[in-house]
Protein backbone atom coordinates (compact mmCIF):
# COMPACT_ATOMS: atom_id res chain seq x y z
CA UNK A 1 0.00 0.00 0.00
CA UNK A 2 0.86 3.43 -0.61
CA UNK A 3 2.23 5.64 1.99
CA UNK A 4 0.22 8.59 2.66
CA UNK A 5 2.14 11.99 3.63
CA UNK A 6 0.69 15.03 4.86
CA UNK A 7 2.04 18.57 3.86
CA UNK A 8 1.16 21.58 5.51
CA UNK A 9 1.85 25.10 3.17
CA UNK A 10 1.54 25.25 -0.68
CA UNK A 11 4.34 28.01 -1.55
CA UNK A 12 7.52 26.47 -2.31
CA UNK A 13 8.72 23.89 -0.14
CA UNK A 14 5.38 22.23 0.16
CA UNK A 15 4.72 21.46 -3.97
CA UNK A 16 8.11 20.71 -4.46
CA UNK A 17 8.38 18.15 -2.05
CA UNK A 18 5.03 16.97 -3.07
CA UNK A 19 6.09 16.53 -6.37
CA UNK A 20 8.97 14.54 -5.34
CA UNK A 21 6.84 12.38 -2.81
CA UNK A 22 4.60 11.16 -5.70
CA UNK A 23 6.94 10.57 -7.80
CA UNK A 24 8.64 7.98 -5.77
CA UNK A 25 4.83 6.77 -5.00
CA UNK A 26 3.44 7.94 -2.14
CA UNK A 27 0.30 9.28 -1.35
CA UNK A 28 0.22 12.94 -1.07
CA UNK A 29 -2.05 15.61 0.51
CA UNK A 30 -0.88 19.08 0.66
CA UNK A 31 -2.99 21.48 3.20
CA UNK A 32 -2.55 25.11 2.72
CA UNK A 33 -4.26 27.70 4.98
CA UNK A 34 -5.16 30.21 2.03
CA UNK A 35 -7.53 29.70 -0.93
CA UNK A 36 -5.09 29.32 -3.64
CA UNK A 37 -1.28 29.12 -3.96
CA UNK A 38 -0.49 32.91 -2.81
CA UNK A 39 0.80 35.59 -4.70
CA UNK A 40 3.30 38.62 -3.66
CA UNK A 41 6.42 38.48 -2.61
CA UNK A 42 9.78 39.72 -4.45
CA UNK A 43 11.62 38.21 -6.55
CA UNK A 44 14.00 35.15 -5.18
CA UNK A 45 16.97 33.83 -6.02
CA UNK A 46 17.39 30.10 -7.55
CA UNK A 47 21.16 29.24 -7.99
CA UNK A 48 24.18 26.53 -7.38
CA UNK A 49 22.41 23.30 -6.34
CA UNK A 50 18.73 24.36 -6.20
CA UNK A 51 19.06 24.93 -10.13
CA UNK A 52 19.43 20.72 -10.67
CA UNK A 53 16.75 20.12 -8.52
CA UNK A 54 14.43 22.65 -10.92
CA UNK A 55 16.19 20.91 -13.53
CA UNK A 56 15.17 17.03 -12.70
CA UNK A 57 11.57 18.53 -12.07
CA UNK A 58 11.73 19.99 -15.90
CA UNK A 59 10.86 23.21 -15.04
CA UNK A 60 13.56 24.65 -15.76
CA UNK A 61 12.11 26.14 -19.46
CA UNK A 62 9.40 27.47 -17.52
CA UNK A 63 11.37 29.30 -15.15
CA UNK A 64 13.70 30.96 -17.46
CA UNK A 65 10.89 32.30 -19.35
CA UNK A 66 9.83 33.44 -15.71
CA UNK A 67 13.11 35.13 -14.89
CA UNK A 68 13.34 38.66 -14.18
CA UNK A 69 16.23 39.56 -15.43
CA UNK A 70 17.93 42.20 -12.90
CA UNK A 71 21.16 43.71 -14.50
CA UNK A 72 21.88 46.20 -12.20
CA UNK A 73 21.76 47.43 -8.42
CA UNK A 74 23.24 51.02 -7.94
CA UNK A 75 23.88 51.77 -3.83
CA UNK A 76 23.14 55.32 -3.16
CA UNK A 77 24.26 57.87 -0.23
CA UNK A 78 22.30 59.59 2.07
CA UNK A 79 21.56 62.11 -0.29
CA UNK A 80 20.16 59.93 -3.43
CA UNK A 81 23.84 60.54 -4.91
CA UNK A 82 24.98 56.83 -6.43
CA UNK A 83 28.17 55.19 -4.43
CA UNK A 84 28.15 52.70 -7.28
CA UNK A 85 26.16 50.27 -9.45
CA UNK A 86 26.63 46.68 -10.06
CA UNK A 87 25.69 43.14 -11.44
CA UNK A 88 23.11 41.76 -8.99
CA UNK A 89 25.46 38.44 -9.26
CA UNK A 90 28.57 40.52 -7.28
CA UNK A 91 26.50 41.28 -4.14
CA UNK A 92 25.17 37.50 -4.13
CA UNK A 93 27.66 35.56 -5.13
CA UNK A 94 25.36 33.80 -8.40
CA UNK A 95 26.61 33.08 -11.99
CA UNK A 96 25.18 35.71 -14.82
CA UNK A 97 23.00 33.63 -17.21
CA UNK A 98 22.66 30.39 -15.45
CA UNK A 99 20.67 31.56 -11.94
CA UNK A 100 17.27 32.40 -11.83
CA UNK A 101 15.43 34.88 -10.52
CA UNK A 102 11.75 34.63 -10.25
CA UNK A 103 8.55 36.49 -8.92
CA UNK A 104 8.00 33.64 -5.54
CA UNK A 105 4.50 33.84 -7.05
CA UNK A 106 5.68 32.49 -10.48
CA UNK A 107 7.86 29.70 -8.79
CA UNK A 108 4.80 28.99 -6.22
CA UNK A 109 2.20 28.08 -9.34
CA UNK A 110 5.18 26.54 -11.16
CA UNK A 111 5.74 24.14 -8.71
CA UNK A 112 1.71 23.85 -8.27
CA UNK A 113 1.52 22.82 -11.99
CA UNK A 114 3.91 19.83 -11.39
CA UNK A 115 1.66 18.36 -8.89
CA UNK A 116 -1.84 19.29 -9.32
CA UNK A 117 -3.30 16.59 -10.87
CA UNK A 118 -1.28 14.10 -9.22
CA UNK A 119 -1.72 15.38 -5.36
CA UNK A 120 -4.68 16.31 -3.57
CA UNK A 121 -5.06 19.63 -2.56
CA UNK A 122 -6.93 21.53 0.84
CA UNK A 123 -7.40 25.06 0.40
CA UNK A 124 -8.65 27.28 3.09
CA UNK A 125 -7.38 24.58 5.97
CA UNK A 126 -4.64 23.96 8.57
CA UNK A 127 -3.79 21.10 10.94
CA UNK A 128 -5.67 22.06 14.39
CA UNK A 129 -4.08 18.73 16.50
CA UNK A 130 -1.41 16.29 15.78
CA UNK A 131 -1.46 12.77 17.37
CA UNK A 132 1.46 10.47 16.68
CA UNK A 133 1.59 6.82 17.86
CA UNK A 134 2.30 3.62 16.32
CA UNK A 135 0.32 3.07 13.23
CA UNK A 136 0.61 6.93 12.02
CA UNK A 137 -0.23 10.82 12.65
CA UNK A 138 -3.79 11.05 13.56
CA UNK A 139 -4.43 14.90 11.89
CA UNK A 140 -7.76 17.03 12.99
CA UNK A 141 -7.80 20.19 10.67
CA UNK A 142 -9.61 23.23 11.82
CA UNK A 143 -12.20 22.09 9.11
CA UNK A 144 -13.48 19.78 11.26
CA UNK A 145 -12.19 16.84 9.61
CA UNK A 146 -10.04 14.25 11.46
CA UNK A 147 -7.66 11.75 9.12
CA UNK A 148 -4.32 9.78 9.63
CA UNK A 149 -1.41 9.38 7.75
CA UNK A 150 1.35 7.85 7.59
CA UNK A 151 3.86 10.85 8.02
CA UNK A 152 3.14 14.51 8.29
CA UNK A 153 5.68 17.25 6.97
CA UNK A 154 5.35 20.85 8.16
CA UNK A 155 6.69 23.30 4.88
CA UNK A 156 4.42 26.22 6.21
CA UNK A 157 7.33 28.47 6.33
CA UNK A 158 9.15 30.33 9.17
CA UNK A 159 6.15 31.11 11.65
CA UNK A 160 5.25 27.22 11.06
CA UNK A 161 2.30 26.03 12.76
CA UNK A 162 3.58 21.97 12.61
CA UNK A 163 6.74 23.13 13.85
CA UNK A 164 4.32 24.87 16.99
CA UNK A 165 2.29 21.85 17.49
CA UNK A 166 5.10 18.87 16.92
CA UNK A 167 8.34 20.78 18.50
CA UNK A 168 6.75 23.57 20.79
CA UNK A 169 6.99 27.29 20.41
CA UNK A 170 9.01 29.59 17.87
CA UNK A 171 10.63 31.21 20.22
CA UNK A 172 12.90 28.03 21.06
CA UNK A 173 13.93 28.08 17.38
CA UNK A 174 13.85 32.07 15.88
CA UNK A 175 17.25 33.38 16.24
CA UNK A 176 16.60 37.56 15.69
CA UNK A 177 19.12 38.88 13.37
CA UNK A 178 18.53 42.81 15.16
CA UNK A 179 16.44 44.00 12.36
CA UNK A 180 13.33 44.19 11.29
CA UNK A 181 11.41 44.99 7.67
CA UNK A 182 8.59 46.50 5.59
CA UNK A 183 7.97 45.34 1.76
CA UNK A 184 5.04 46.78 0.07
CA UNK A 185 4.51 48.16 -3.57
CA UNK A 186 4.34 51.63 -4.95
CA UNK A 187 4.38 53.65 -7.78
CA UNK A 188 7.08 53.38 -10.25
CA UNK A 189 7.63 57.26 -10.99
CA UNK A 190 11.38 57.36 -10.98
CA UNK A 191 10.94 54.61 -13.91
CA UNK A 192 13.02 51.06 -12.61
CA UNK A 193 13.17 48.49 -15.47
CA UNK A 194 15.24 45.06 -14.30
CA UNK A 195 17.26 46.88 -11.73
CA UNK A 196 17.21 47.73 -8.24
CA UNK A 197 18.09 51.10 -5.97
CA UNK A 198 19.66 50.57 -2.63
CA UNK A 199 19.94 53.73 -0.15
CA UNK A 200 21.68 53.31 3.08
CA UNK A 201 22.16 55.19 6.27
CA UNK A 202 23.99 53.89 9.47
CA UNK A 203 21.67 51.11 10.34
CA UNK A 204 18.81 51.30 7.50
CA UNK A 205 18.44 50.84 4.26
CA UNK A 206 15.69 51.23 2.06
CA UNK A 207 15.27 49.00 -1.42
CA UNK A 208 13.31 49.93 -4.37
CA UNK A 209 13.09 47.55 -6.74
CA UNK A 210 11.97 47.36 -10.57
CA UNK A 211 10.85 44.16 -11.80
CA UNK A 212 11.13 43.74 -15.37
CA UNK A 213 8.67 47.04 -17.04
CA UNK A 214 6.39 46.72 -14.31
CA UNK A 215 4.30 49.65 -13.66
CA UNK A 216 4.88 49.05 -9.64
CA UNK A 217 8.42 48.93 -8.19
CA UNK A 218 8.96 46.67 -4.69
CA UNK A 219 10.14 48.58 -1.50
CA UNK A 220 11.45 47.21 1.32
CA UNK A 221 12.25 49.23 4.31
CA UNK A 222 15.23 47.28 6.52
CA UNK A 223 16.59 49.03 9.69
CA UNK A 224 18.26 47.82 12.90
CA UNK A 225 16.00 46.99 16.24
CA UNK A 226 17.70 45.75 19.70
CA UNK A 227 14.54 44.26 20.25
CA UNK A 228 12.44 42.48 17.78
CA UNK A 229 8.89 45.07 17.92
CA UNK A 230 6.73 42.80 19.27
CA UNK A 231 3.91 44.98 19.62
CA UNK A 232 3.93 46.34 16.07
CA UNK A 233 3.18 42.72 15.11
CA UNK A 234 -0.53 43.08 16.33
CA UNK A 235 -1.17 46.19 14.19
CA UNK A 236 -0.18 47.36 10.90
CA UNK A 237 -0.94 50.84 12.12
CA UNK A 238 2.16 50.16 14.35
CA UNK A 239 3.85 48.91 11.86
CA UNK A 240 3.27 52.11 9.67
CA UNK A 241 4.68 54.43 13.39
CA UNK A 242 7.91 52.64 13.69
CA UNK A 243 9.11 52.47 10.20
CA UNK A 244 8.30 56.00 10.16
CA UNK A 245 9.95 57.42 13.39
CA UNK A 246 13.13 55.22 12.65
CA UNK A 247 13.05 56.94 9.11
CA UNK A 248 12.28 60.62 10.47
CA UNK A 249 13.98 62.69 7.97
CA UNK A 250 13.75 63.98 4.66
CA UNK A 251 16.54 62.55 2.33
CA UNK A 252 16.27 60.88 -1.20
CA UNK A 253 12.88 59.34 -1.35
CA UNK A 254 11.80 58.33 1.67
CA UNK A 255 8.96 60.59 2.54
CA UNK A 256 7.57 59.79 -0.38
CA UNK A 257 8.33 55.69 0.26
CA UNK A 258 6.93 56.56 3.87
CA UNK A 259 3.26 57.78 2.68
CA UNK A 260 3.20 55.04 0.35
CA UNK A 261 3.53 52.04 2.70
CA UNK A 262 0.37 54.31 4.96
CA UNK A 263 -1.60 53.41 1.54
CA UNK A 264 -0.30 50.33 0.25
CA UNK A 265 -2.58 47.25 0.43
CA UNK A 266 -0.11 44.28 0.28
CA UNK A 267 2.02 45.36 3.44
CA UNK A 268 4.27 43.07 4.62
CA UNK A 269 6.03 43.53 7.90
CA UNK A 270 8.41 40.77 9.94
CA UNK A 271 11.61 40.52 11.66
CA UNK A 272 14.63 39.41 10.07
CA UNK A 273 15.23 36.35 11.69
CA UNK A 274 16.20 32.78 10.95
CA UNK A 275 15.31 29.42 12.54
CA UNK A 276 17.60 26.85 14.12
CA UNK A 277 16.67 23.39 15.35
CA UNK A 278 18.60 20.37 16.77
CA UNK A 279 16.84 18.08 14.70
CA UNK A 280 14.45 18.24 12.03
CA UNK A 281 12.37 15.68 12.83
CA UNK A 282 10.13 14.55 15.83
CA UNK A 283 8.95 10.53 15.92
CA UNK A 284 6.34 10.73 12.35
CA UNK A 285 6.63 14.58 11.86
CA UNK A 286 9.35 16.62 10.04
CA UNK A 287 10.00 19.92 8.92
CA UNK A 288 11.25 21.32 5.39
CA UNK A 289 12.21 24.81 4.06
CA UNK A 290 12.03 27.95 6.36
CA UNK A 291 9.95 25.84 8.90
CA UNK A 292 12.69 24.15 9.42
CA UNK A 293 16.08 26.26 8.58
CA UNK A 294 14.57 29.53 8.05
CA UNK A 295 18.08 31.66 6.65
CA UNK A 296 16.63 34.89 6.20
CA UNK A 297 16.66 37.26 2.93
CA UNK A 298 19.84 38.12 3.89
CA UNK A 299 21.37 35.06 2.87
CA UNK A 300 19.31 34.98 -0.69
CA UNK A 301 18.95 31.40 -0.25
CA UNK A 302 15.65 30.65 1.17
CA UNK A 303 14.25 29.48 -1.55
CA UNK A 304 16.85 27.24 -3.18
CA UNK A 305 17.66 25.55 0.43
CA UNK A 306 13.95 24.81 0.78
CA UNK A 307 14.33 23.74 -2.92
CA UNK A 308 17.20 21.43 -1.97
CA UNK A 309 15.30 19.77 1.42
CA UNK A 310 12.47 18.74 -0.71
CA UNK A 311 14.47 16.56 -2.97
CA UNK A 312 16.23 15.03 -0.38
CA UNK A 313 13.76 14.33 1.76
CA UNK A 314 11.49 13.14 -0.35
CA UNK A 315 14.47 11.04 -1.62
CA UNK A 316 15.47 9.48 1.76
CA UNK A 317 12.01 8.61 2.58
CA UNK A 318 12.09 6.71 -0.57
CA UNK A 319 14.94 4.49 -0.37
CA UNK A 320 14.28 3.68 3.82
CA UNK A 321 11.06 2.11 4.54
CA UNK A 322 11.69 3.26 8.14
CA UNK A 323 10.92 6.51 8.79
CA UNK A 324 13.24 7.44 11.61
CA UNK A 325 16.33 6.28 9.36
CA UNK A 326 15.01 8.20 6.58
CA UNK A 327 14.33 11.43 8.91
CA UNK A 328 17.96 10.50 9.93
CA UNK A 329 19.60 10.47 6.90
CA UNK A 330 17.92 13.29 5.69
CA UNK A 331 19.78 15.51 8.19
CA UNK A 332 22.88 13.85 7.67
CA UNK A 333 22.51 14.64 3.76
CA UNK A 334 21.29 18.40 4.14
CA UNK A 335 22.47 20.01 7.37
CA UNK A 336 26.08 20.78 6.32
CA UNK A 337 24.54 22.55 3.15
CA UNK A 338 22.00 24.09 5.05
CA UNK A 339 24.17 25.58 8.28
CA UNK A 340 26.81 27.37 5.45
CA UNK A 341 24.25 28.91 3.75
CA UNK A 342 21.98 30.21 6.72
CA UNK A 343 25.75 31.41 7.58
CA UNK A 344 26.30 34.02 4.31
CA UNK A 345 22.71 36.17 6.12
CA UNK A 346 25.98 37.48 8.12
CA UNK A 347 28.28 38.74 5.45
CA UNK A 348 24.65 39.48 3.41
CA UNK A 349 23.90 41.53 6.28
CA UNK A 350 26.67 43.26 6.58
CA UNK A 351 26.79 44.16 2.83
CA UNK A 352 23.01 45.48 2.48
CA UNK A 353 22.59 47.18 5.83
CA UNK A 354 25.84 48.01 7.20
CA UNK A 355 25.15 49.26 10.94
CA UNK A 356 27.80 51.92 12.06
CA UNK A 357 29.02 54.73 9.74
CA UNK A 358 32.33 53.19 10.03
CA UNK A 359 30.54 49.73 8.76
CA UNK A 360 28.96 52.08 5.85
CA UNK A 361 32.20 53.63 5.04
CA UNK A 362 33.88 50.14 4.51
CA UNK A 363 31.31 48.70 3.02
CA UNK A 364 31.03 51.60 -0.09
CA UNK A 365 34.62 51.46 -0.21
CA UNK A 366 34.19 47.15 -0.95
CA UNK A 367 31.81 48.39 -3.55
CA UNK A 368 34.37 50.06 -5.61
CA UNK A 369 36.56 46.93 -5.43
CA UNK A 370 36.07 43.49 -8.07
CA UNK A 371 33.56 41.98 -5.49
CA UNK A 372 31.64 41.62 -2.38
CA UNK A 373 32.76 39.53 0.59
CA UNK A 374 29.25 38.49 0.62
CA UNK A 375 29.50 37.45 -3.46
CA UNK A 376 32.97 35.43 -2.89
CA UNK A 377 31.64 33.29 0.28
CA UNK A 378 28.10 32.81 -1.89
CA UNK A 379 29.45 31.67 -4.96
CA UNK A 380 31.44 28.86 -2.97
CA UNK A 381 28.57 27.50 -0.53
CA UNK A 382 25.73 27.72 -2.90
CA UNK A 383 27.01 24.64 -4.71
CA UNK A 384 28.58 22.94 -2.18
CA UNK A 385 25.59 20.42 -2.44
CA UNK A 386 26.11 17.64 -5.02
CA UNK A 387 22.61 15.93 -5.15
CA UNK A 388 22.41 12.24 -4.90
CA UNK A 389 20.67 10.44 -7.56
CA UNK A 390 17.80 8.53 -5.74
CA UNK A 391 15.93 5.61 -7.75
C1 LIG B 1 3.23 35.46 0.68
C2 LIG B 1 4.71 35.21 0.80
C3 LIG B 1 5.61 36.14 0.32
C4 LIG B 1 6.98 35.92 0.42
N1 LIG B 1 7.80 36.82 -0.11
C5 LIG B 1 9.11 36.58 -0.14
C6 LIG B 1 9.97 37.42 -0.79
O1 LIG B 1 9.52 38.40 -1.34
N2 LIG B 1 11.30 37.17 -0.81
C7 LIG B 1 11.83 36.07 -0.21
O2 LIG B 1 13.04 35.85 -0.26
N3 LIG B 1 11.03 35.23 0.41
C8 LIG B 1 9.69 35.45 0.46
N4 LIG B 1 8.88 34.56 1.06
C9 LIG B 1 9.52 33.41 1.71
C10 LIG B 1 10.04 32.42 0.70
O3 LIG B 1 9.00 31.92 -0.07
C11 LIG B 1 10.73 31.35 1.49
O4 LIG B 1 11.88 31.85 2.14
C12 LIG B 1 11.31 30.19 0.72
O5 LIG B 1 10.90 30.19 -0.58
C13 LIG B 1 10.99 28.90 1.42
O6 LIG B 1 9.64 28.61 1.18
P1 LIG B 1 8.75 27.73 2.09
O7 LIG B 1 7.81 27.05 1.16
O8 LIG B 1 9.56 26.93 3.03
O9 LIG B 1 7.97 28.79 3.01
P2 LIG B 1 6.94 29.93 2.60
O10 LIG B 1 7.21 30.43 1.25
O11 LIG B 1 6.92 30.90 3.72
O12 LIG B 1 5.53 29.17 2.52
C14 LIG B 1 4.81 28.72 3.61
C15 LIG B 1 3.43 28.33 3.11
O13 LIG B 1 2.73 27.74 4.19
C16 LIG B 1 1.45 28.30 4.29
N5 LIG B 1 1.01 28.20 5.66
C17 LIG B 1 1.37 28.97 6.71
N6 LIG B 1 0.73 28.57 7.82
C18 LIG B 1 -0.03 27.51 7.46
C19 LIG B 1 -0.92 26.68 8.17
N7 LIG B 1 -1.17 26.86 9.47
N8 LIG B 1 -1.54 25.68 7.51
C20 LIG B 1 -1.33 25.51 6.17
N9 LIG B 1 -0.51 26.29 5.45
C21 LIG B 1 0.13 27.28 6.09
C22 LIG B 1 1.63 29.72 3.82
O14 LIG B 1 0.41 30.30 3.41
C23 LIG B 1 2.57 29.51 2.65
O15 LIG B 1 1.91 29.18 1.48
C24 LIG B 1 7.49 34.75 1.01
C25 LIG B 1 6.59 33.80 1.50
C26 LIG B 1 5.22 34.01 1.39
C27 LIG B 1 4.27 32.95 1.88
Amino acid sequence: MKRKVLVSGASIAGPALAYWLHRHGFEVTVVEKADAIRSGGYPIDIRGTALDVVRRMGVLPQLREAHVDTRKITFLHADGKPVHAMRPETLTGGVDGRDLEVRRQDLAYILYGTVRDDVEFLFSDSIATLHDHDGGVDVTFDSGTRRTFDLVVGADGIHSNTRRLAFGPEEDYHHYLGCSFAGFSMANELGLSREGLCWNTPGRNAVLYGIKDSDDVLAIMTFYQEEPPLRAFRDPRAQCDLVASVFADDQWEIPRLLAAMRTADDLFFDVGGQIHMPQWSNGRVALVGDAAYAPSFFSGQGTSIALVGAYLLAGELATRPDHTAAFAAYDEAARKFVESNQALAFSGRASLLPRTAEDLALRNQALLGPSLPSGDEGRAVNSSLRLPDYP
